[in-house]
């Protein structure tokens, strides 16, 4: 059966094409987007991506899709619930969906050799951003990647992906990574400390979804390997060290000055 998914106008200017998705739902109790969160595709054909981001009964979706060369689709209107960020939890909120907008920006990913993302894409995501931004109110720090929010299932986008670069273009919430350095304790998989239960406050307070039990089980290696994917590039081994502690505590400080 084909399902008919009628056209709609574009949220906004910088939008190159839509293709409409009929995978979309009532945003729960009318909720506002307050959160940006970015993805890759995660597929070899990014035509493919778009395909199934787009198939009735795919039960996946996007507001955005960027190609490598910049060209911005959307797929579902802003005002309406995509499914992109699928189960998933940020400061205690788990309707990811219902509060935020999904960018997929084009890039096979960590299974397909996960290439650098080239710079007019970036550029694209910076424009794109920006214009989310004159239609809502989204903080920094609620600009994530999918990893933030999913870090047991998910690595998008990744490394490679220059929130660095985003950060100096005024889109989402950074500090420098404080540098890795050989000497200091690092916590790993299994051990059980009260600086362990405070680093997990910490990153609780930030927002993951994390537990301060001070034991260093799996879930805190996947949130600590989720906030080096994202604040702490250099390494991602999902182990303590000094460098991923001191960056977090600086993290939330900017945060807390930001916030006001
Ligand atoms: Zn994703």
């Amino acid at each position: 059966m084909v399902a008919l998914v009628s056209a709609f106008r574009p949220d906004s200017c910088v939008v190159a094409e839509v293709r409409a998705s009929p995978n979309h739902g009532e945003r729960r109790l009318g909720a506002k987007p307050d959160m940006i969160v970015l993805h890759y595709t995660g597929m070899a054909d990014t035509e493919a991506a778009l395909a199934k981001l787009c198939a009735a009964g795919s039960e996946v979706s996007t507001h955005y899709v960027v190609m490598e060369d910049g060209y911005i689709v959307q797929c579902v209107p802003e005002a309406r619930r995509a499914w992109h960020a699928g189960a998933a939890a940020w400061q205690g909120e788990a309707d990811i969906n219902s509060c935020s907008i999904g960018i997929e920006i084009a890039n096979p990913g960590h299974s397909y050799g996960y290439p650098d993302f080239p710079k007019r894409q970036i550029a694209a995501v910076t424009t794109l951003c920006r214009s989310i931004f004159t239609r809502h109110r989204i903080p920094g720090w609620r600009v994530l990647g999918h990893s933030d929010v999913a870090p047991a299932r998910k690595q998008d986008p990744g490394e490679k992906f220059p929130w660095r670069v985003l950060h100096d273009a005024g889109i989402g919430l950074w500090v420098k990574p404080a540098p890795i350095s050989p000497s200091g304790t690092i916590f790993t998989l299994g051990q059980n400390d009260a600086a362990i239960a405070e680093m997990q406050a910490r990153l609780g307070e930030y927002g993951y979804d994390i537990a301060a039990s001070g034991d260093f089980d799996r879930a805190t290696r996947d949130v600590v390997m989720a906030f080096q994917r994202h604040f702490r590039p250099a390494r991602v081994d999902g182990a303590a060290d000094p460098s991923t502690i001191v960056t977090l505590k600086a993290l939330v400080a900017a945060r807390a000055a930001q916030a006001g």
